[in-house]
């Protein structure tokens, strides 16, 4: 497609405790560039944005180092560890282009799939979603609790493209629709299909992690993952009411059946099992019906106070 104007693209990696990884990863993306530039297919300003989300090793100096190697590489540093969303966020709502791509440090995002991204922006689409076509890098673990989760989204009625992470290809447009989206408790894959624009999907294969561990412990997935529930949908809410209706129903038909043995039978024995068995019942599903509100009512509390989703340090 000579005919096209070279586009000027901005590659967004995230990068918490990456040393392991960084020389490679840069290695690879600006082959990646170089090869689009050759082709005439983006521009010579073209870059790749290393964000450092508060990073304890030395994966600042490395990007400060890869910046000096090579002028296509620049850094944003956030002041501090605020996540992998929000230093995602960071970067693309403050990084230039006329497209940016999003991929994890560790390579997992296959960057093969970056000129088919390219093909697709260029037949119109604003955003192009990453989709993992097999997954059987990830552990059985990892795969089973996505499955399940995805599907419990989709009943929630949560709009979200199912095997989806944050690989993903995004136009200037859609970025700047995406800054007046002010929340706080932050789920890209959620909010993004919410921006509507024209889409498409590239799917890719999902590689091993090249180097160092996870930085995502089951604990953060669990956050993010009670984050795209509470923010995105209020079924749970509704369901309370469900829960509680159908329960006084069927206290209510107890009642009459206790009062029909007191009154019209001579079987009535003073019994403990129906009064300590509903107890715990209904204590265990006040305490879920709590939780629930409670999940609901601590986003809330983060949201009015409008806290800064992250805090930039400095930018090279
Ligand atoms: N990451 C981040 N901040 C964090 C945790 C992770 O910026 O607090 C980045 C990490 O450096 C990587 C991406 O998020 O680029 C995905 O993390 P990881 O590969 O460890 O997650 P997994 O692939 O195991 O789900
Ligand atoms: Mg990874």
């Amino acid at each position: 497609m000579a005919s096209i104007q070279p586009i000027n693209i901005n590659l967004i990696v995230p990068c918490y405790n990456e040393e392991a990884v960084l020389p490679e990863t840069s290695r690879q993306l600006l082959a990646m560039l170089g090869k689009l530039q050759v082709q005439g297919r983006i521009d010579g300003e073209s870059r790749v944005t290393f964000v450092d989300d508060g990073s304890r090793d030395r994966t600042w100096q490395m990007i400060e180092e890869l910046s000096r190697q090579d002028a296509r590489v620049h850094g944003i540093k956030l002041s501090r560890n605020q996540g992998h969303q929000n230093a995602l966020l960071a970067g693309l709502l403050s990084a230039r282009g006329d497209v940016l791509v999003s991929l994890d440090a560790d390579l997992q995002d296959d960057i093969d799939a970056i000129p088919r991204m390219l093909d697709e922006y260029e037949r119109g689409a604003d955003i192009v979603y990453g989709v993992r076509a097999r997954r059987d890098t990830d552990t059985v673990f990892k795969r089973w609790t996505a499955r399940a989760y995805y599907g419990l989204l989709r009943k929630f009625g949560v709009d979200i493209v199912p095997d989806h992470a944050d690989f993903r290809l995004m136009s200037r447009r859609s970025l700047d629709a995406l800054r007046d989206f002010r929340e706080v408790n932050l789920f890209l894959r959620g909010i993004i299909p919410m921006l509507g624009f024209r889409t498409a999907i590239v799917t890719y294969d999902r590689l091993s992690r090249f180097a160092g561990e996870s930085k995502y412990p089951v604990l953060k997935m669990l956050a993010l993952a009670l984050n795209g529930i509470f923010s995105f949908s209020t079924v749970p809410l509704q369901w309370i009411t469900v829960f509680g209706f159908i329960l006084s129903a069927a206290s209510m038909a107890i009642g009459i059946w206790a009062l029909f043995i007191r009154f019209a039978t001579t079987l009535a024995i003073p019994g403990w099992a129906s009064t300590v068995i509903p107890m715990y019942f209904l204590g265990g599903l006040q305490l879920l019906a709590l939780g629930i509100i409670g999940g609901y009512l601590s986003r809330i509390y983060s949201e009015t106070k409008q806290r800064p989703r992250f805090i930039i340090e400095k930018s090279i």
